[in-house]
């Protein structure tokens, strides 16, 4: 047996006994943490101020970890930019994966990435915690297989394909084996850790990506930058808030959720609405508000609304001028009449309709069944501007509705030419209709949207 052997012998011991489950404090000893002046540790809380500072620590000499459940509470101050760093090395920190810290507010497009992202792989777009309060952040890693969650909610639930897609910027963003380290990224005020622990995992079977072609069209979009989100499902039926959590992470898709608000719809008072905005209140979702009828601007407190992300409404229920009040959807309570009248109409209505405080026009351009045949007929390209010009000049989205593909191709094609916002959405009407956003990305393909070319809620 040689001498190095001898020395390495109590090491591997040491590494080997590290996988009894028990967690390590890695706040226990500052020393272990290396980098630019490594802050003092005081009562148990590490708080790095400044941008662009870097610790990694020192797990000791041929240490390392691969398979773990990290966890650590979190405190943000207002502007904090921070990322968490794991099987990286110190000799090269963009090997491996980086979780994002960021609780700012949503609308801002340097901020895009918020707490709990798995950075460009898989991006949350959300704010779930607020400034100034604690919260938990586990990362847990087991074979090829990255979960994260935030409070307790799933944030990101990835399993890393054999072959990976990724671009130059991002190629070592893969799992291996190594360190943690902390980053401070651009404009950070202050963050604080306190509780960080890891724990280290027995190695396991890899899971198996049941969908590759889907996880690489994701990934392509996370890396660009481009906001993944669904901004129109409902909780229905069996679909509950868990549920749709749990499927949002693990499609790596943001899911705006909406509660149906306006006169005979579940929420009718601002009683109700208030109840509703407490019972989500630091769920990892957008939380919307789809306004249904024209009543609801009287129905409901502005600040109220306000505490919603967006509020969004589609153009399917009014009251034609015999003054029979239509829901579009419902056959027996549509009168079309002669279809060139019944178009003026509408088009009339979408454009009332935008100037309510919303942030979206849903269920686009949405012709009622006994007219839908004609739409590329009915919808001439004099109504087409009409419509554009009116979200347009009220600031209001378009959303691509990938459940009923709409609005056609050539509304899409104006709109974009015009300089509106775009938001992929579902409305779902059911547990088995929400889909995957197919037909929307297909249009974001087709007419090449642009992250810029996307509405953020927030921004309006
Ligand atoms: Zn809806």
């Amino acid at each position: 047996m040689n001498k190095i052997y001898l020395l390495l012998l109590p090491i591997m011991i040491l590494t080997a006994c590290n996988k009894t489950g028990e967690p390590t404090d890695l706040l226990g000893n500052s020393s272990r943490w290396k980098g630019d002046d490594v802050p003092e540790m005081t009562g148990g809380v590490l708080e790095i101020e400044g941008e662009y500072k870097t610790l990694v620590y020192n797990p000791g000499i041929f240490s390392t970890f691969d398979n773990f459940e990290f966890s650590a509470e979190v405190f943000t101050l207002p502007g904090a930019n921070a990322s968490i760093l794991f099987h990286t090395n110190k000799r090269n920190l963009d090997q491996g994966y980086q979780v994002n810290i960021d609780n700012s507010d949503v609308g801002d497009w340097d901020h895009l990435l918020k707490t709990g992202s798995l950075n460009s792989i898989r991006n949350i777009n959300y704010k779930m915690v607020d400034d100034e309060t604690w919260f938990t952040l586990k990362i847990k890693v087991v074979e090829n297989h990255i979960y994260i969650s935030v409070n307790g909610y799933p944030v990101v639930d990835y399993i890393e394909p054999e072959m990976p897609f990724r671009t130059a910027q991002t190629e070592e963003r893969k799992l291996g084996n190594g360190t943690f380290a902390i980053r401070t990224l651009f404009g950070n005020t202050g963050v604080k850790f306190r509780n960080m622990t890891v724990t280290e995992l027995p190695a396991s079977e890899k899971k198996k990506n049941e969908d590759p072609e889907f996880v690489r069209q994701i990934t392509q979009l996370h890396i660009r930058l481009f906001p993944v989100v669904d901004y129109h499902v409902h909780e229905k039926g069996d679909l509950t808030l868990p549920l749709l959590m749990k499927r949002s992470a693990s499609l790596g898709i943001n899911y705006g959720v909406a509660a149906n608000c306006g006169l005979k719809f579940p929420i009718e008072t601002d009683a109700q609405l208030k109840a509703y905005r407490e019972s989500i209140e630091g769920m990892p979702i957008f939380k919307a508000m789809q306004a249904e009828g024209r009543e609801w601007v009287d129905m409901f407190s502005p600040e109220l609304v306000k505490q919603f992300d967006y509020a969004f409404t589609d153009a399917m229920t009014w009251t034609n001028n015999n003054g029979t009040r239509m829901r579009l959807w419902i056959p027996e309570e549509t009168e079309v009449g002669e279809p060139y009248d019944f178009m003026e109409q509408l088009v009339s209505q979408i454009e009332k309709v935008v100037t309510e405080p919303i942030a979206i026009y849903v269920n686009p351009t949405y012709l009622p069944a006994e007219i839908a045949q004609m739409y590329d007929e009915l919808w001439t390209d004099e109504r087409i501007d009409r419509v554009v010009a009116a979200l347009k000049k009220n600031n209001v989205a378009l959303e691509i509705n990938s459940r009923l593909k709409l609005p056609g191709s050539r509304v899409i094609a104006k709109a974009k030419e015009a300089g509106v916002k775009f938001a992929l959405g579902t409305n779902n009407t059911n547990s088995e209709n929400l889909g995957r956003l197919e037909w929307a990305l297909e249009m974001v393909e087709l007419h090449n949207l642009q992250p810029s070319d996307m509405y953020l809620p927030g921004n309006k």
